[in-house]
């Protein structure tokens, strides 16, 4: 089958989160099922930056259609071999600064207007204009592409859609007047399609007039299902529930410690010598004592509430009174959280490393080489982090909650080491007291060698990788293409 996915993100183009690994693994592995997937993305300045000799132009957007002139390219994923279409349109995503906000942290001021334009270039290409071949069934992910299926429906086009949520805290939810300003059908604005409370809502026009729709963990799925985690939109998600389903997502094979090309040694699961090596590297890198006996305990995230960076901080104190804990992050966002942080690292700067930015090899040095790596997020839809961590023998300590809680199994203390299945630490409430006895737990874990090697080496028996969701997600696709009656003999 045809596929096209929409998506506003994809490593290595661009990526702010997990959404951007999900965009590249997730195709790869439709991919190496024998489907015929080609990407959209929106042609931010770094994207048009890995156009190389064999990009090329595609056709010309009809004026009228979108709001300044654009192109459409073709290009390829690097390191992937698929189509990568990207929408080139330099008045709307050519600029300094990153796919949704500017350099200090700004929310771009036409939103709307950009990812309106590019769900509108995405909705005219699946009607079968300009593409080299017709497609079956168009999977969109997120409140930037989910404007998609409810076109599709404007414009009366029958091709199916997917609406892939990965987190349902971001809405794309904007002012009515919008409506008219994005040559929106204005019959449309009531709460049964455009309309949230009174304002446009992109994420909620996508969940309404998508043909399926997917979150990315069972159990968050069920949780958006309710009042405390819908986000005010559980009760339309409990009317769309015939349609929802959660496939748990799975990891790229960029994340393999085996064959990292960003650590300097690889391990795996027969020979985990190189992970003390990279332990060590770590902690000379980043100018830390290099002692092999401390705990040295990793956080690389979005520093948002979501994350439960809060939680982390209000425990510091008691985490870092003990002298062999070593503490080592890295991220960016909220400038609160970003301040009270760095104040850690002048207070204590033996012991406390916070690396402020986004950084990819980096993300890996630490995911590798730390003991225990830090996810107490408040609500995670699937989270990808803890499960490299565990690929990478770094057992997670994480809230039991959405897809962290589909993916850690607890470590249980006073089994044995032949009976204890954990492959993490985790911690029922989001409180600062819940989460500081789970760490505790994990630090008399580790300095308990037999049990502590056992979590390790359960949590990097765990086989995270696409093949079973990628099967699902097909069977999905299928469900919702067209049946043509069988023909007579
Ligand atoms: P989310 O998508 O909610 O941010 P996930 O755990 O699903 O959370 O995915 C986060 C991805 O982004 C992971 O690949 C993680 O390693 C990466 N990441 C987060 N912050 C940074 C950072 N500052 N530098 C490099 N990679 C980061």
């Amino acid at each position: 089958m045809n596929l096209l996915f929409v998506t506003s993100e994809v490593h290595p183009l661009v990526k702010t989160g997990g959404l951007a690994d999900v965009s590249r693994s997730l195709p790869m592995a439709l991919h190496a099922l024998g489907e015929n997937v080609c990407l959209l993305v929106p042609g931010y300045r770094e994207v048009l930056a890995h156009s190389d000799a064999s990009t090329v132009i595609l056709t010309e957007f009809p004026y009228g259609l979108l709001p300044a002139p654009a192109r459409l390219l073709e290009t390829t994923l690097p390191g992937s071999g698929l189509p990568v279409w990207v929408l080139d349109c330099p008045e709307l995503f050519d600029r300094a600064g990153g796919p949704y906000q500017d350099n200090n942290g700004k929310d771009w001021s036409d939103n709307a207007l950009r990812f309106a334009s590019f769900c509108k270039a995405a909705a005219w290409l699946v009607q079968g204009h300009a593409t080299p071949w017709a497609i079956d069934l168009v999977h969109c992910n997120d409140w930037q592409t989910a404007l998609v299926p409810a076109l599709l429906k404007f414009w009366d086009c029958p091709t199916p859609s997917v609406l892939t949520i990965h987190n349902l805290a971001f809405q794309g939810n904007f002012d009515a007047a919008m409506v008219e300003v994005l040559d929106l059908p204005g019959k449309e604005f009531h709460p049964g399609s455009l309309e949230f409370y009174g304002q446009l809502s992109f994420l909620k026009a996508g969940i309404v007039h998508a043909d399926g729709i997917t979150t990315v963990s069972p159990r968050y799925a069920r949780e958006i299902q309710t009042p405390q985690m819908g986000c005010g939109f559980d009760g339309l998600l409990r009317h769309r529930a015939s349609v929802l389903s959660g496939i748990l997502n799975g990891i790229d094979e960029l994340w393999n410690p085996a064959t990292d090309v960003m650590l300097p040694h690889c391990y795996s699961i027969v020979r985990k010598s190189g992970k003390a090596m990279n332990k060590a590297h770590l902690q000379h890198k980043l100018g830390l004592p290099e002692n092999p006996d401390v705990f040295l305990v990793g956080m690389v995230s979005r520093l948002t509430w979501q994350k439960g960076i809060d939680l982390v901080l209000d425990a510091l104190d008691d985490l870092l009174d003990d002298a062999s804990v070593q503490f080592v992050v890295l991220g960016s966002g909220d400038a609160e959280m970003e301040r009270r942080l760095v104040h850690w690292n002048s207070r204590l700067p033996d012991r406390v490393r916070i690396t402020l930015g986004f950084h990819e090899a980096l993300s890996h040095e630490i995911i590798a080489g730390s003991d225990l790596f830090l996810m107490p997020s408040r609500f995670e839809p699937c989270g990808l982090a803890q499960m490299y961590a565990m690929t990478y023998g770094t057992p997670p300590l994480v809230h039991h909650t959405g897809g962290l809680a589909d993916t850690v199994s607890p470590y249980l203390p006073g089994k044995s080491s032949r009976t204890q299945s954990g492959t993490g630490f985790v911690f029922e409430h989001a409180h600062t007291y819940d989460f500081s006895e789970c760490f505790r737990m994990a630090l008399a874990c580790f300095r308990d060698p037999p049990a502590w090697k056992k979590v390790v080496h359960n949590a990097m028996k765990k086989d995270f990788r696409w093949n079973i969701a990628a099967q699902e997600y097909v069977a999905l696709y299928n469900r919702l293409l067209p049946q043509w009656p069988e023909l007579p003999e």
